[in-house]
């Protein structure tokens, strides 16, 4: 198997197949073969496993992967890769390409085509441009047992933070409905070629079996937490009347008390079964009219 990972190797086989990175399409490829062996491995992957690669550039991962996996359907968008990938992991027979956009697949059309009687796994070295898209999109699928990716730094602490801290916002809330994030460990840039401007950090997201809390109304749930950040630095009433406009300004303040919070309280100290509770009665009220 080609050490892809090798700058020894990868620069001739780059030259070779005239290859340039192309920065538009976020493209920064591993040089330490530490990183992509350990994403298989704390992902957890094995023959039971079915797992969805994005982006697998010149395979330093999806080797990794396919020595582990069930199968493994890598989505890539760049067809200069083509030949290189060709050459780098063209001979693991549990291995399927697809070329194309991420961003344009049906995910739970494709993992259910692709991936049956497996475990689907997502498992990935993202393009930092569109993380947040594709992350979005793979948590909407619903249909992962885990989601591990690499991502900047600063976007895992994002993910995985705890209300009340700096990081915490809609985003947090968003991937910790779906899933409980846990971050894995950091990659410095010097693992990659080019090195990004920032570390990264891999980040394991498990689907929760069971959502511990009730929720009535998703779409209302997704606008209380998006109208509560759009005013961090306020008291959660403003948010709220911002947000729901129909509540007006004593209504919202109205849900808030109803709900057993003080009048100040602000969206940032709120965990999900909170903004559930404040969404669940947004609704019983909507219905009531
Ligand atoms: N997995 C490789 C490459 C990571 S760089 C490694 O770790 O070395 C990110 C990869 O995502 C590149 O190969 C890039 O071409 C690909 N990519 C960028 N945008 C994409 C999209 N919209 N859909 C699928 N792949 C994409």
């Amino acid at each position: 198997m080609l050490n892809v990972c090798d700058i020894q190797v990868m620069k001739p086989l780059l030259a070779q197949h005239g290859f340039h990175f192309s920065k538009a399409k976020g493209q920064n490829f591993l040089i330490a073969p530490w990183v992509p062996a350990s994403i298989a491995q704390e992902a957890g992957v094995d023959e039971t496993a079915g797992v969805l690669e994005i982006g697998p550039g010149i395979g330093p991962l999806t080797q990794q992967l396919c020595l582990r996996a069930g199968k493994v359907c890598a989505v890539e968008v760049d067809t200069r890769l083509e030949p290189i990938l060709k050459q780098t992991a063209g001979d693991f027979s549990n291995l399927e390409i697809l070329w194309g956009d991420i961003l344009k697949q049906d995910i739970p059309a494709l993992v259910a085509e692709k991936f049956p009687g497996l475990r689907p796994m997502a498992c990935a070295n993202l393009p930092y441009y569109i993380t947040t898209p594709i992350l979005s999109a793979l948590l909407e699928a619903d249909c992962f047992d885990t989601v591990t990716v690499m991502v900047q730094k600063e976007v895992a602490q994002r993910i995985a933070a705890a209300p009340g801290t700096a990081d915490y916002g809609a985003f947090s809330v968003f991937c910790q409905y779906y899933t409980e994030p846990e971050l894995l460990f950091d990659v410095p840039p010097n693992c990659f070629l080019p090195q990004p401007k920032v570390t990264s950090a891999v980040i394991t997201l498990r689907r929760r079996a069971a959502r511990p809390w009730n929720v009535t109304d998703e779409a209302a749930f997704f606008h209380v937490v998006r109208s509560s950040f759009a005013m961090r630095r306020k008291k959660l009433s403003n948010g709220l009347t911002a947000g729901f406009p129909e509540l007006g300004k004593a209504g919202a303040e109205d849900v808030l008390k109803v709900c057993g919070f003080p009048e100040n309280v602000r969206g940032e100290t709120l965990g999900i079964p909170e903004f559930a509770r404040i969404a669940n009665e947004i609704t019983s009220r909507r219905a009531a009219k």
